[in-house]
């Protein structure tokens, strides 16, 4: 009999993706799927639905009823949900996108191409829950998974540029408002540049984007035209949380012993998907360029080394370039000489809706279903 499987959160932007690389690659052929929201209770579910309506996410019995739960509906519902529904008994898997689970004892953070073994052997010990990574974290490691995997680092320092569609459907559409607002402001101006001086068209811009009526309800800022150098709470040693995880998830994910040090700035910008990464990284010994490339290549197969040079890396290493792609570009590699050989930079960009968020869990999914 095929195990029941309930999606929450399957219209917003990790869902919906989610929904897509299934369909695409005809996983729902091999599950009985039943379709939950938390707004839209009763409304017609998607065609290869089993069930006709959509269910209540918030209805425990129906929840219970499930083998599978796999949500990407945020932490508020998995908070409200999670303990209620193990405190009746229930014993099926729950598949998380969320952060709210990622660090608690009974779970496992999920990366397959990266720590297959890791959920193996959770699978052998019963383990029931398993959640996706932060976006960054798990990018950081498909990237640059080679270097762990030869336990080569000593240490990590990242700068993050986050695209707006990391926070969710509501900031990626706030950012568009921004981008129109300030175009409407300068529009004119624009029909005939050669006119208009550059200084007043600057002078609008930096009026506008500061005006009352400006877009900026979720942000809380102008990310247009802007970076915001902070993302999450406030957390202690005046890291943000998004900053804090980097470290304490890549960690759990690796399994490692010993705690490999990772810390950095996380950064919001203004493009509409993709996260990218600069990393500064020690290594624990002088190797050659070339077995650097080599292992970071070599470490999973949608790894791209981009070739250190201009064209490539504008044509290739940027957001534009990777998103919807399940590719990890992975370029601007090069020691750092005035530094010292064992430390090396890297720049890499990888779509944070795909191995960010909705990959790990479709995969994970597919190792349970199949077991
Ligand atoms: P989201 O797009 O805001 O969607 C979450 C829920 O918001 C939807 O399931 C839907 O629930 C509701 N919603 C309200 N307005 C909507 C609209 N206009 N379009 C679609 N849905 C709308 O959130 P998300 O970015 O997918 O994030 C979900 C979880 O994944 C969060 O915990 C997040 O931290 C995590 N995550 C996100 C990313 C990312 O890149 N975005 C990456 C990694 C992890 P109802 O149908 O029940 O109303």
């Amino acid at each position: 009999m095929k195990k029941k499987v309930g999606f929450i959160g399957w219209r917003g932007m990790v869902g919906s993706v989610l929904m897509d690389r299934m369909k695409r690659e005809k996983d729902f052929n091999n599950i009985d799927s039943i379709f939950f929201s938390t707004s839209q209770i009763g409304l017609k579910s998607p065609n290869f639905s089993s069930v006709n309506t959509l269910q209540d996410a918030y209805d425990i019995d129906i929840l219970r009823s499930m083998d599978v739960i796999v949500s990407c509906q945020g932490g508020e519902y998995t908070s409200k949900v999670y303990y209620k529904l193990r405190d009746t008994a229930w014993n099926g898997y729950w598949i998380d996108a969320a952060s709210t689970l990622r660090m608690i004892n009974e779970s496992v953070i999920v990366l397959d191409p990266i720590n297959l073994h890791v959920i193996n052997s959770a699978l052998e010990n019963n383990v029931k829950t398993f959640v996706g990574g932060n976006c960054t974290v798990s990018l950081m490691l498909m990237a640059i998974g080679g270097l762990f995997s030869h336990n080569l680092i000593k240490w990590i320092l990242f700068s993050t540029y986050q695209a707006a569609s990391g926070a969710g459907s509501k900031h990626i559409i706030e950012l568009l408002q921004q981008m129109g607002y300030l175009y409407n402001s300068i529009s004119i101006d624009l029909k005939n540049p050669i006119s208009s001086s550059i200084l007043d068209i600057e002078r609008k811009i930096s009026f506008s984007i500061k005006d009352n009526s400006f877009p900026k309800k979720n942000f809380l800022a102008p990310l247009a035209g802007n970076v915001l150098p902070w993302i999450d709470l406030e957390s202690d040693n005046f890291q943000t949380k998004e900053e804090w995880k980097v470290q304490a998830e890549a960690n759990k994910i690796l399994n490692t012993n010993n705690i490999i040090p990772i810390d950095g700035t996380c950064v919001r910008v203004g493009t509409i998907r993709c996260h990218s990464q600069s990393f500064v990284i020690k290594l624990k010994k002088d190797i050659s360029y070339d077995s650097i490339i080599h292992i970071i290549k070599n470490n999973n197969p949608w790894v791209r080394i981009i070739p250190n040079d201009y064209q490539s890396t504008i044509n290739f290493l940027t957001p534009i370039a990777i998103s919807g792609t399940l590719d990890i570009a992975v370029g601007r590699i090069r020691q750092l000489t005035h530094l010292g050989s064992e430390f090396l930079s890297v720049f890499t960009v990888g779509d944070q809706l795909l191995w960010g968020a909705a990959e790990p869990l479709r995969r994970v999914l597919k190792i349970l279903i199949n077991r």
